[in-house]
């Protein structure tokens, strides 16, 4: 053990040699596995690598043992699988239950979930069962050079600084990450194991019932997995220029999306915010138009794998990321592209 001293009370770090391996909570909804999971096994592979640990993703749900073949694809060394009527449907208590007994039973040195509506309602609940530390939104992940632990990087106050942090106090060492940061790192020829546990929940103990499932109607795509994206920003102007976009976006088979000018101005729901403060997306084609290219909004958009800018100003910091740059007035050349792709 070590002795930290802080401006308090000196603390003793605890010996944790016994907790070992990367976990990812595989999220599926109905069966169908979210693309977060899969790209947390990426990042749980590079980091286990690093460690010499194993790496294992945690399957809860109800009929749902063929996704594990697809875990083990993607990184999987192990794959716990936990199957029973209760957990059907994700109810946090439930969930956090099953976690809670994996946990215990296991000691995960490490434990990952997407930063979606489920791993941001489930991660707390899990730290507070198991009794360790989360950080919340993550954007990178690394391990320490010399202490082995997790380095844990988020956004924050509002964006405007990137702080790094390390759980030096608890195991697992607990992070949810956003969706479309990491990379997806397939392992086709991996062979893996399944190990099934038996939850010892019951339904008594699950204080929530589910009365009734409303689902949203749904207006457009997942963003985060989005393979072509059409991007706005002020230059766009207002909403009737946006539906210029809607057009492009139709006739490419992409999404929209937009800066937070176009968010805040009303043009574009919250969930459509790529950047910083919004979503982080990494689609094949991202078409930019009428976006200067701030920082906070190349930060979620860099990634993408082809970028073209369309932009009046030939000096907007955009195109210094664009692979392909079109210096023109977007109001001449979308509808155009729009035209050309409809006639092709
Ligand atoms: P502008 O910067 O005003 O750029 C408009 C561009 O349109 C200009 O380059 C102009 O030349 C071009 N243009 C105008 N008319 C035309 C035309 N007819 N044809 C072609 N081009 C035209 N921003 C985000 O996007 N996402 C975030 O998550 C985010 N988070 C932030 C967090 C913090 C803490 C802070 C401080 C800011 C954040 N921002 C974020 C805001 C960011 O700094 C910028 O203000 C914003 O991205 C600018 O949006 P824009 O490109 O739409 O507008």
């Amino acid at each position: 053990s070590k002795a930290i001293v802080t401006d308090a009370q000196p603390r003793i770090i605890p010996d944790f040699s016994n907790y070992t391996g990367a976990w990812v909570f595989a999220e599926q909804r109905r069966g169908q596995l979210q693309r977060v999971s899969v790209e947390l096994l990426g990042k749980a592979q590079e980091l286990a690598k690093v460690l010499n640990h194993k790496v294992s993703a945690v399957l809860i749900g109800h009929e749902v043992s063929d996704l594990a073949k697809t875990l083990i694809q993607f990184g999987a060394d192990t794959v716990y699988l936990v199957e029973h009527e209760t957990l059907k449907e994700y109810r946090t208590e439930a969930y956090a239950h099953v976690f809670k007994e994996l946990v215990t039973e296991h000691k995960p040195n490490i434990l990952l979930m997407g930063a979606t509506h489920i791993g941001r309602d489930l991660a707390p609940r899990v730290s507070r069962c198991v009794g360790s530390g989360l950080t919340a939104d993550c954007t990178e992940l690394s391990i320490h050079p010399e202490e082995g632990i997790l380095l844990q990087t988020r956004p924050a106050f509002g964006g405007n600084v990137m702080a790094t942090i390390a759980n030096r106090f608890s195991r697992p060492q607990m992070a949810t990450v956003r969706p479309g940061v990491m990379e997806v790192i397939p392992t086709p020829e991996k062979e893996g194991s399944v190990i099934t546990h038996v939850t010892q929940l019951t339904e008594e103990q699950i204080g929530t019932r589910i009365l009734e499932i409303v689902k949203e109607p749904k207006t457009h795509g997942n963003l985060t997995e989005a393979k072509i994206i059409v991007a706005g920003g002020r230059g766009v102007n207002d909403a009737a220029g946006f539906e210029l976009l809607g057009s492009l976006a139709a006739a490419l088979g992409a999404e929209l999306a937009g800066t937070r000018v176009a968010f805040e101005e009303g043009w574009i729901p919250a969930s459509r915010q790529v950047g910083q403060t919004g979503v982080t997306v990494r689609p094949d084609l991202y078409i930019a138009c009428g976006i200067s290219g701030a920082i906070q909004h190349r930060a979620g958009m860099m990634d993408s794998k082809f970028i073209v800018a369309i932009n009046k100003d030939p000096y907007a910091p955009i195109f210094k990321v664009a692979d392909w740059g079109i210096v023109g007035d977007l109001f001449d050349v979308v509808p155009e592209l729009t035209k050309q792709l409809q006639a092709a």
